[in-house]
């Protein structure tokens, strides 16, 4: 079957638009959002007009009432090199706002093809059910893995509320990183299912995730971080994860570019991998729909009731919902939720920011990650260096706008690892936030004083990792299984009782 290409340099296709466009996404920005068009090299320059014709043909929408997006400046594309360049005290040393949060897409596009400004153009306009016996707020992997798992174990009256679209939380802004090196048996342990059922997503769910195990290498900077990838690597060892130790020459041998001299040693798990998280999303939200699971985008929780020590209840912008469980899978905004219910949460969102260069053909085996100053980078099936960096000068906060600080001290790390990539330019910056918890493990299970509102939170960096392997285990327990000791180590309990082992191994 042949195909006519929209967007040349990210692969949209017209059917593509025209499935957006029957979806429901009826403005340039939403369609942009959910294919993908106009996010590569040209930035749209070569597509956007293709798509705003289809848009008036088929969506019916006025060409006039198209405002069209722009990049935001500078409007060239800048290389690393010059990136690097920029003096960091002009960058500031705390980091600011970054640019203002996204416009949000029209509103209701009224007859004439203008917008209204009544509600969202992907409002679902039915009505949310009176009752469901498992509501889950949030609709990113682990809300949606947990959906389809308990639909999938017959538990199908679930209710999934999301207040915006389907990847719009971390879920859809993250690295797409899964690995076994981790510090403590129990983190190996489910990140070696979530790999297992990785690799079987494909076939399971009809829909391609982009899975490929290239391994994971990290880079020892020094002798104490050598040390720590080397306990680590025994750890691995004696629970069946092939992790090896690499001497810099060993390390050069997976990835020939990197500057030998930068690192004493590296620990390399050829069975680690990364996936495209956009299609995970996808195929869980397909797959519970399919088993009967409501899943209401645009929809937001605005209120819980309790009554008798138990959540009776929620209130959302589209009417009240009854219910027997309430799941708070909401990601960095979970203190938030569990506030709504009277509960105290410990997690803290943190900014996190991520780019993407132009494409190069296939030429990095691993995802990379140095110890020390959170640097991590890998090449996507698009060809693109997809990597990110932490800032230890970041506050805490729900701010998911982009920085030039970010991409400077980034541009800076990556060339000083890899100095060929001083020529590469960026063509998308984002940003996220991670659900940071005091120990960097996730808040699981029963709340103590509301026993039927569970937590299922605080997954920090590595929540797209976890979902696959900790959904299945919370959906088991849920539906009458055995109980994972993950529910009770991981309890909420565990802040109060002072009862607290912190994972270290964190990457960003
Ligand atoms: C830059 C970056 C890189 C990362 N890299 C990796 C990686 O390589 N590997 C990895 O495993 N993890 C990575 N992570 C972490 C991972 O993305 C998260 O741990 C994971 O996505 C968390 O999923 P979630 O479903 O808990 O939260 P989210 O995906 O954030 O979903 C929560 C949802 O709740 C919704 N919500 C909030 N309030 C309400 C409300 N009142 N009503 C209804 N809905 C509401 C939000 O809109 C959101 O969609 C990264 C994160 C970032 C930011």
């Amino acid at each position: 079957m042949s195909k006519c290409f929209v967007c040349t340099c990210e692969d949209v296709t017209i059917e593509d638009v025209r499935h957006a466009i029957a979806k429901g996404y009826r403005d340039i920005e939403s369609v942009k959002r959910y294919t993908g068009f106009g996010t590569g090299v040209c930035q749209g320059k070569n597509c956007l007009g293709t798509v705003a014709r289809i848009l008036a043909e088929e969506g019916g929408i006025a060409e006039k009432a198209m405002l069209p997006f722009t990049p935001r400046p500078p409007a060239r594309m800048i290389s690393l090199g010059e990136l690097a360049t920029l003096p960091l005290d002009v960058v500031g040393d705390v980091p600011g706002h970054g640019v203002p949060p996204p416009v949000e897409p029209f509103e209701q596009v009224a007859p004439d093809g203008f917008p209204t400004h009544d509600s969202h153009p992907l409002k679902p306009e039915g009505k949310l059910p009176a009752r469901a016996s498992v509501v889950i707020v949030g609709g990113g992997i682990m809300g949606l893995a947990l959906a389809w798992n308990l639909a999938r174990r017959g538990q199908k009256d679930v209710l999934v509320l999301e207040e915006g679209y389907l990847c719009s939380g971390a879920s859809g802004r993250n690295g797409g990183g899964v690995r076994m090196q981790w510090s403590t048996p129990t983190m190996v342990r489910l990140a070696k299912r979530s790999i297992d059922l990785c690799k079987s997503f494909a076939r399971e769910f009809g829909i391609n995730v982009w899975f490929r195990q290239g391994g994971y290498l990290f880079l020892a900077p020094d002798e104490v971080q050598a040390q720590r990838l080397e306990k680590n690597a025994a750890l691995h060892n004696s629970l069946g994860v092939p992790t090896r130790m690499l001497t810099p020459g060993g390390a050069k041998e997976v990835v020939p570019q990197l500057d030998g001299g930068r690192f004493i040693a590296a620990a390399f798990n050829p069975e680690d991998g990364v996936v495209f998280p956009w299609p995970f999303l996808w195929g869980y939200a397909q797959g519970a729909r399919k088993l009967g699971v409501r899943i209401e985008t645009f929809t937001k929780l605005t209120g819980i009731d309790t009554a008798g020590g138990r959540v009776t209840s929620v209130q959302t912008d589209r009417g009240p919902v009854q219910c027997d469980v309430l799941v708070n899978a909401a990601g960095a905004w979970s203190p938030g939720i569990a506030r709504l219910a009277g509960v105290e949460l410990p997690n803290e969102p943190h900014r996190h920011e991520i780019c993407a260069t132009e494409p190069l053909k296939p030429w990095l085996g691993p995802l990379v990650s140095v110890l020390g100053n959170g640097l991590y980078f890998s090449q996507s099936m698009r060809g693109e260096i997809v990597g990110g960096m932490g800032d230890p000068n970041e506050p805490p906060g729900l701010e998911m706008g982009s920085t030039l600080r970010y991409l400077a001290r980034y541009s800076r790390a990556l060339i000083d690892c890899i100095p060929q990539t001083r020529d590469l330019k960026v063509i998308r910056q984002w940003a996220g936030c991670y659900d940071v918890t005091p120990d960097n493990n996730p808040i699981l299970g029963e709340t103590p004083e509301l026993p039927n509102f569970l937590q299922l939170n605080g997954f920090v960096g590595h929540g797209f990792m976890m979902a696959p392997a900790v959904a299945e285990l919370m959906a088991t327990w849920m539906t009458g299984g055995v109980k994972d000791e993950i529910f009770d180590r991981f309890t909420l309990r565990r802040f109060a009782e002072g009862n607290v082992v912190a994972e270290d191994f964190i990457i960003g």
